[in-house]
């Protein structure tokens, strides 16, 4: 097996690197396109701006150094006017480490929607169906066994079949899962099947060569068949810029997710006017019950169960809707969401034991623009009204299962924050106006910006994945999505990314 290099490594500056294939971003996307690449006999180059961070020793279960290693700026990313906190990973493997492990693929009705309305002519689902079961086989999917849903989760799933409304445990992609409790900053067990679990050890084994803590900071000569990427070392922690080196490639492929993905190509002076438009950002909204009983939500599998009743798919539309999932996080996380001020947030975390959560997910539509200034990303989102009124319903559902459940109030974290009582004060939901400093959402399904099409005058990339106005420039992960493709982002990237190094390898229409 191919080591992992380390590029902190004190004197680390390699010199004349080559390979066929270069992907940069080691994620669902990346991970999965260098492993099939190389699995292929290809040879590959996996770049990664983020450390390796595997076992216990290292996945420590606590909050402020696994926040500071594991994610993108900390967790501190949100988009422009600071409504939503833009939730992503920044370490070998990708989000699937700090991911809730739920695994939903894309619904047909989605890829009929592409099809039909996106021009993504070859992506039946008939002809998808393949890549969806690689996916699943690499993720091991299986359903959550029924002793492994906690009290969470059960408290929503109480409330939902009281209500008569429809629900499903969901599939994951943990196999001997300890019930730890701390996915979202890693498992240190190792249960979850996630890419760097998975595709990175399988690109290893066939002998990619895959550098940690190297940041592609620009794309050279991108017409030729002789690109050079330009590449940052950092420091151990990440954060110091080191060295530099540079790679020479044939073929790079871009995975870095979708805020990376467009400032990577931006900062080469690559793509076209479509390149970061039309982004979705799926923002969801917490939802804090108190319960008369202890719920101990810390305890087990996070998020197991889902509210579907209210989700719409429509090939005429895409997926709309809404759904509500259990959900918990740290002490630390609740804490910074249960945001009634003084005595009154003491007298809540004083109840932590009690207290039972969810997210409502909303899925958007794609109004989000990525721009970049001064080499900086930034995300311009405006929540929509349409948006705002279908996420006052899920609030609205989330709260009446949790009072079927017997809640005795349910907390939305806003400022100030929306106290509801019983049944009677759903009502106070209607005032939520998800205004800038009134509420902080949650997104952890970046997509678009750089979305596949068959037109350039509508698209950044074509059909294939390559970035127009460049040859042997590709984009492979969930940037390419035209629309919101599925509840969770994980299974659907992981199938397009095997569908695109497919036709890559089958080279449909390429001209390298
Ligand atoms: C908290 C959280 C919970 C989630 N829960 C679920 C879930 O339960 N189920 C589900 O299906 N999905 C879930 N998701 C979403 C899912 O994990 C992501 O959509 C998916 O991991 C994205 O894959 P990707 O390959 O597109 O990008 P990423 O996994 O984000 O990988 C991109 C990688 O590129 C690296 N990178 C960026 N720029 C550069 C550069 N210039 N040079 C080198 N490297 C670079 C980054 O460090 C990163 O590691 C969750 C996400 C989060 C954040
Ligand atoms: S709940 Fe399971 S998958 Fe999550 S951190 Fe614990 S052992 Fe790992």
């Amino acid at each position: 097996m191919t080591e992992i290099f380390d590029c902190s490594a004190d004197g680390f500056a390699p010199h004349d690197l080559k390979c066929e294939y270069l992907v940069i971003g080691s994620g669902c996307g990346g991970g999965t396109a260098a492993r099939v690449l190389a699995e292929a006999g290809k040879d590959v180059i996996l770049l990664e701006e983020g450390g390796d961070f595997l076992g216990p020793a290292r996945l420590t279960q606590r909050d402020t150094p696994m926040y500071d290693q594991l994610y993108v700026d900390r967790g501190g990313r949100t988009n422009k006017d600071r409504t939503i906190n833009i939730l992503s990973g920044r370490v070998l493997g990708g989000g699937g480490v700090i991911n809730a492990s739920d695994v939903v693929p894309i619904h047909d009705s989605t890829w009929e929607f592409w099809q039909k309305h996106h021009g993504w002519k070859d992506f039946s689902p008939t002809a998808m169906a393949p890549y969806k079961a690689k996916a699943l086989l690499d993720l091991s999917a299986n359903r959550i066994e029924e002793k492994q849903i906690n009290r969470n989760n059960q408290i929503l799933r109480q409330g939902v079949e009281k209500l008569g409304w429809r629900g499903e445990v969901m599939l994951h992609n943990r196999l001997n899962c300890q019930g730890l409790g701390s996915c979202l900053i890693g498992c240190p067990a190792g249960a979850k099947q996630n890419p760097r679990m998975v595709s990175i050890n399988k690109a290893l084994a066939a002998g990619a060569r895959v550098f940690v803590r190297a940041r592609a900071l620009q794309i050279r000569d991108a017409t030729t068949d002789k690109k050079r990427v330009e590449v940052q070392t950092l420091d151990a922690k990440g954060y110091h810029p080191t060295n530099r080196f540079a790679i020479d490639a044939r073929t790079v492929i871009v995975a870095a997710n979708p805020v990376g993905t467009v400032a990577l190509l931006r900062n080469s002076h690559l793509g076209n006017r479509q390149l970061g438009q039309r982004v979705s950002l799926q923002p969801q909204v917490p939802c804090v019950a108190l319960m008369p009983d202890r719920v101990n939500a810390f305890d087990g599998i996070p998020q197991a169960y889902a509210l579907t009743e209210f989700e719409r798919h429509d090939a005429e539309v895409g997926l709309t809707g809404f759904r509500v999932e259990s959900i918990f996080g740290t002490p630390g996380v609740l804490g910074s969401l249960v945001s009634a001020p003084g005595a009154q947030g003491k007298a809540l975390m004083a109840q932590l034991d009690h207290i039972a959560a969810a997210l409502v997910l909303v899925p958007d539509q794609p109004v989000g623009e990525i721009k970049v200034n001064s080499g900086r990303p930034e995300v311009d989102y405006t929540l929509t009204a349409e948006w705002k009124t279908r996420a006052r319903q899920a609030v609205r559902s989330a709260a009446r299962a949790y009072f079927a459940a017997g809640a005795k109030m349910v907390v939305v974290p806003a400022a100030p924050p929306v106290l509801i009582h019983s049944e009677a004060e759903l009502a106070k939901i209607d005032a939520l106006t998800f205004d800038p400093v009134t509420i902080s959402l949650i997104s952890a399904h970046q997509q678009g910006g750089a979305r596949l099409g068959p037109d350039e005058s509508t698209s950044a990339c074509d059909l294939n994945g390559q970035v127009w106005g460049t040859r042997g420039v590709f984009v492979c992960d969930g940037s390419v999505f035209p629309s919101t493709s599925s509840s969770h982002t994980m299974t659907p990237i992981i199938t397009m990314a095997h569908a695109l190094t497919d036709r890559l390898l089958q080279r449909v229409g390429q001209p390298n």
